[in-house]
Formats: C-alpha cells, structure tokens, sequence
C-alpha cells in the first residue's frame, strides 16, 4: 500500500464550486480593468491559478472555466497530484525552492521553472534536461527585497549570473520572478520592472524577457501596473489556506 501525503477526497461541495467560478469572473474583470489603465490587452496578462493545498477537483473547475496556467510550488505535491488534472492546453509552472534531489522528476512534467534561484540549480536543471534531451524554460527568482528569509538572486549579482546560466545547454531564460516584501510593495514592483527592462535592453545571447512573473491575490493589481504579465493568485480564487 502507498500513501500519500495529499490525499484529497473525492466530494467537493457544489458551493465550493461556485464559489471558484464566481472568483474567477470577477479575478478576470479585475485583470481586465488593470491591463485596460496601462493600455495592454487582457490576453497579455496571463492568470496562473497556483493550486498548493488545492483539491485538484476545483483546480479542474478553474481549468474548465478557462484558467490555463498553473503553478505549483511543492515538488512532492505536484508529483501526487499531476495525474489528477486536466491536461489539454494547460501549461504547469514550477514556483517554489526546488530541492536538487527533484529535478528530475520535476522538469519531465513542467513547462517552466520560474524559481531559479542559484547557479547551482541551474546547472543541476542543464545537466538533468540534456539527458531527456529537453530545453526547460527558466525565469530567475529575485529577491528584491534582500531578505533572509526568501530565496533568489540578489539584485548585484543579477546580471553576473544570467551571463553564467545563459551559456548553460538545454536551459532558455525567459523573464524574472519576484516575491518581494508585502510592506511597500509597489517600490520593489517598480525595481523589478526596472531590472526587466535594463536586462531586456542589454540583448544577451540566449536570454529573452518575455515574462516578468510577479503579484499575488493581494496586490496584483499593483504588480500589472508596474509591468507584471504573470500573476500568480492562490487565495482570491480558492479561499485561505488550511
Ligand atoms: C502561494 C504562492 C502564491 C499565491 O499566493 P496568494 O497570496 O494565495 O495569491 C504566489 N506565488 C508563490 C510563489 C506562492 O508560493
């Protein structure tokens, strides 16, 4: 017999399932509204549901109702509950502190790891992605606000490290991540968008920045103003965390 640690069960009540269909609209109009003040398109902003704690149940009803990126931040976790989703056009992303010892099995099912947040695991990615011959997407984890408690590259060693990691096989950069401090939050949003734009304008080999992953269920309004074009919401969309 196995067992697992997330073990959900099978029933879900129909309110709960209104509910994230109800939080989904108004989450969209919201998206809306916020990509609307800065002239962007809705479809420019992409919505990632991030479904830690989540019974896969109502992360297939946010599925259904047209949420199409997913982010998981526990690698046991998301290896227990993959089989449980939906799988047609959703794209998974990686965005917690990934331990070495997962790589491999992460990147067999991710799209995307936005918490790159040392070299090392870059390299344990490159090396691991070159023997199933794949080309993982990466984003670099900042942590903007130099705080100890948070994983990701501080900003003075930013540039330094994504010239190393660009040179690495079968890894793509792609953007930036941040979870900055939630006390004046909208100055650490700005710095990041500032960095994005320096890095972008710097047109390094094998380095895109397409996506600048930042906002979460409290001020994502914030982080799209500030550039944001993914926003991962948790909360808003399934309720507080047990
Ligand atoms: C949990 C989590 C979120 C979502 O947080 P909410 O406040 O519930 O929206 C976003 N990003 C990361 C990296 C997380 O771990």
């Amino acid at each position: 017999m196995t067992t697992k640690k997330y073990d959900f069960s099978n029933d879900v009540e129909m309110e709960e399932i209104l509910k994230v269909k109800n939080n989904i609209k108004i989450l969209k109009t919201k998206v809306k509204n916020a990509a609307n003040k800065i002239n962007k398109k809705p479809e420019e902003i992409k919505i990632m549901a991030v479904i830690k704690t989540v019974n896969p149940i109502l992360v297939n009803v946010a599925i259904k109702e047209g949420i199409f990126l997913l982010g998981e931040n526990k690698a046991q976790e998301f290896l227990e509950k993959y089989d449980s989703y939906l799988k047609e056009n959703v794209e998974f992303h990686f965005i917690g502190h990934l331990q070495s010892k997962k790589v491999k099995q992460i990147i067999k099912i991710v799209d995307t790891i936005e918490s790159v947040d040392s070299f090392n695991l870059a390299q344990i990615i490159s090396k691991e992605a070159k023997k199933i011959n794949k080309t993982i997407p990466i984003l670099l984890e900042i942590n903007i606000g130099d705080e100890e408690s948070k994983f990701g590259f501080k900003k003075n060693e930013l540039l330094k490290n994504i010239i190393l990691i660009s040179k690495l096989e079968n890894l793509k950069i792609k953007g930036l991540m941040s979870i900055p401090p939630i006390k004046n939050v909208e100055q650490y949003f700005k710095q990041m968008q500032t960095i994005y734009i320096d890095i972008s304008n710097k047109k390094i080999d094998n380095v895109d920045m397409n996506f600048l992953s930042m906002g979460m269920s409290n001020d994502f309004e914030k982080a799209i103003f500030y550039g944001a074009n993914i926003v991962r919401i948790g909360s808003f969309l399934f309720g507080s965390r047990k």
